[in-house]
């Protein structure tokens, strides 16, 4: 097949990958929240509908660069994405996850605060805040804009951090089901975590629900490191249930 139509069909394909994983992580999480919060969607029947609207958006972006690398991986041999798991030293696979949700927490804070100014906060962020409160389907609610950010980082790293292509399914993973849970509008992770040593560190939904809530602090993505360092960081938020 010529690289053009080739291309094209690649991003078709990893678009309706993106858009169904979307639609079962979320689905999945919305379905269990109406099992052990029942109620807690009430009345955001609307707003579920712009979150599953722009969050099919973004999965069209997602899907853009995700082809083209892909394709790219297939065909020309591109990116340090390795599949032998003897090529590298085995510690090297938890490292390079670390790695990644590092790379990519520090990559989403620093454009998640950039886009709380006001200006760009108006034209392209807004769109993720309209989710008052956030459900599980909101996910991937952004604006066109956000979702660009977004959805360059996993391409990009995999031309930078080699990475077994066991340990990228594993990082995939974390972030559809970090997104998901950071906006269900209840902690899933027990208070041992959340509340103690690991969650000084960690970010689950009760940091993120703080977010929504405050706007201008608690801007991380998987770590509070960042929030910590640049003392955005205000603690945990809480859940009207
Ligand atoms: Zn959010
Ligand atoms: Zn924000």
């Amino acid at each position: 097949m010529q690289p053009g139509p080739a291309i094209l069909l690649s991003a078709f394909a990893m678009t309706a990958i993106v858009g169904i994983r979307y639609l079962l992580s979320s689905g999945g999480f919305a379905w269990l929240t109406a099992k052990v919060r029942p109620g807690l969607y009430q009345g955001l029947r609307p707003q579920i509908g712009k979150e599953i609207y722009w969050s099919l958006l973004s999965a069209a972006i997602y899907g853009v660069p995700a082809g083209i690398v892909a394709w790219g991986w297939d065909t020309r041999g591109w990116t340090l994405i390795y599949a032998d798991i003897a090529a590298y030293p085995l510690w090297y696979l938890p490292l390079s996850i670390l790695a990644y949700l590092f790379a990519h927490d520090c990559w989403f804070y620093w454009t998640h605060r950039w886009m709380h100014e006001p200006k760009l906060f108006r034209i392209a962020h807004a769109v993720h805040h309209a989710s008052r409160p956030p459900t599980a389907w909101a996910a991937m609610s952004f604006h066109p804009i956000e979702a660009v950010t977004g959805a360059v980082v996993i391409p990009a790293l995999v031309f930078l951090i080699p990475i077994h292509i066991g340990a990228l399914a594993i990082v995939l993973a974390i972030m559809t089901i970090m997104g998901v849970t950071n906006h269900m509008g209840w902690e899933i992770f027990p208070r041992i975590i959340v509340q103690g040593a690991a969650g000084r560190w960690l970010i689950t939904a009760s940091h993120h629900q703080r977010h929504h809530a405050d706007y201008r602090c608690n801007y991380g993505l998987y770590f509070r490191f960042w929030d910590r360092l640049c003392g955005t960081d205000k603690g945990l938020g809480h859940f009207n249930t």
